[in-house]
């Protein structure tokens, strides 16, 4: 499993491209690569057509391995180590039952499986990074 999604900025850690900076632009989880803006770039050759000027040479992006790719850390702007981090925030207070009391809880695993949204940190700053 990648933990990169479209979005993320990466840099690329290997290959022709290495040391370049960009955004992605596709996934494709299946083939464990993605698009990634000005990465990889190859030429096509276009025929001009009214919609297509200048004709000739065109670059495009070619989808380049995940494994070349690191994630960019906005905060420290380093490649990333990616941890996950489960928030305890988005669980609800506990309710207040009458008279002041906590309500009864359900049972115990109940709160575990609702709450818990899962973050993406920087290992080396704990900044959370992306959505
Ligand atoms: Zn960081």
């Amino acid at each position: 499993m990648t933990r990169l999604k479209k979005g993320d900025t990466v840099t690329v850690l290997s290959g022709r491209d290495r040391g370049k900076r960009g955004k992605i632009l596709t996934m494709f989880p299946d083939r464990e690569a993605a698009l990634v803006e000005r990465i990889n770039l190859v030429k096509h050759f276009e025929r001009r057509t009214q919609a297509n000027q200048p004709s000739g040479i065109v670059e495009r992006e070619a989808p380049i391995a995940l494994a070349k790719l690191a994630l960019v850390c906005a905060r420290c702007g380093k490649p990333a180590r990616i941890g996950v981090r489960v928030s305890e925030e988005t669980a609800p207070p506990p309710a207040l039952g009458p008279k002041g009391r906590l309500a009864p809880k359900g049972p115990p695993s109940a709160g575990k499986a609702r709450g818990g949204a899962k973050h993406r940190i920087c290992k080396r700053c704990e900044e959370a990074i992306g959505g």
